[in-house]
């Protein structure tokens, strides 16, 4: 047995769409993934979508002004816990939590993970910690007693090369996606390095990024994965998402 990847939509996000995608108009839904690697030496999550607190209260929990920006879209049956049971995974059983970055969109079902370490960067972690990230880092989502691993630089989760976190800054100081081999082929989530396809094939960035430099260096570390033959996850894409199996079912 290879890892493997499942897949988990934990909730839909509809949001200005000029933020995400520069140029682009109106309003955009996007959906909240979360992943499964179940590799012979453990269970890891990628990114555990939204809050169960969102279920019923978006306002305290986002704030006023976030919550009035944002459209959330989330029910009892799309937390990470719900999704994982529904699909027959034991979550209980979740060894690690990767987190890509320590937006609230990524985190909110850690504390769902409840025997799970958190493995983030180093970096990532100073930032959400600093304060400096404003309302889209939600400390309750980090201060729930699990112990915090932070790494510095690309990161070997099962010590075989097939589960590899790496370093894709930009979007966020100490963003990291994840490349997967299995015997189904090669895998990239990207997190949200990269939000969407287009974001990739058509160089639009987000209106806001955190370096931008950073942003179009991690992009190309995409392109060079995908022309190599890597199948790219994106992070937040409506166009590409309903191609992704949704767990039980395998996406490699
Ligand atoms: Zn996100």
């Amino acid at each position: 047995m290879t890892a493997e990847l499942y897949a988990f939509e934990c909730g839909w996000i509809t949001a200005p769409a000029a933020g995400v995608l520069s140029g682009a108009t109106g309003e955009m839904r996007i959906p909240i993934p979360a992943y499964l690697i179940r590799h012979p030496k453990g269970l890891a999550m990628f990114d555990t979508g939204l809050s169960a607190t969102l279920i019923d209260d978006v306002e305290g929990y986002l704030g006023s002004a976030s919550a009035a920006r944002l459209k959330i879209e989330m029910t009892a049956a799309s937390t990470i816990q719900a999704r994982m049971a529904a699909a027959g995974f034991d979550i209980d059983k979740v060894d690690l939590v990767i987190n890509s970055h320590m937006h609230f969109d990524h985190t909110g079902g850690n504390c769902a993970c409840c025997n799970a370490d958190v493995l983030v960067q180093q970096a990532e972690f100073d930032y959400a910690e600093s304060g400096q990230g404003g309302t889209t880092y939600k400390a309750e989502d980090w201060e729930t007693g699990q112990t915090i691993r932070k790494v510095t630089g690309e990161y070997d989760v099962f010590g075989d090369g097939s589960v590899v976190c790496f370093p894709s800054t930009g979007h966020t100081p100490g963003h990291q996606s994840l490349r997967l081999r299995t015997d189904r082929g090669e895998g990239i989530l990207c997190g949200d390095a990269c939000y969407f396809r287009r974001t990739l094939d058509e160089m639009r960035l987000p209106a806001h990024v955190f370096d931008e430099a950073a942003f179009r260096a991690s992009l190309q570390t995409f392109a060079d994965f995908r022309a190599g033959g890597a199948r790219l996850f994106f992070g937040h894409c409506p166009e590409t998402w309903g191609d992704v199996p949704q767990g039980p079912a395998r996406v490699l």
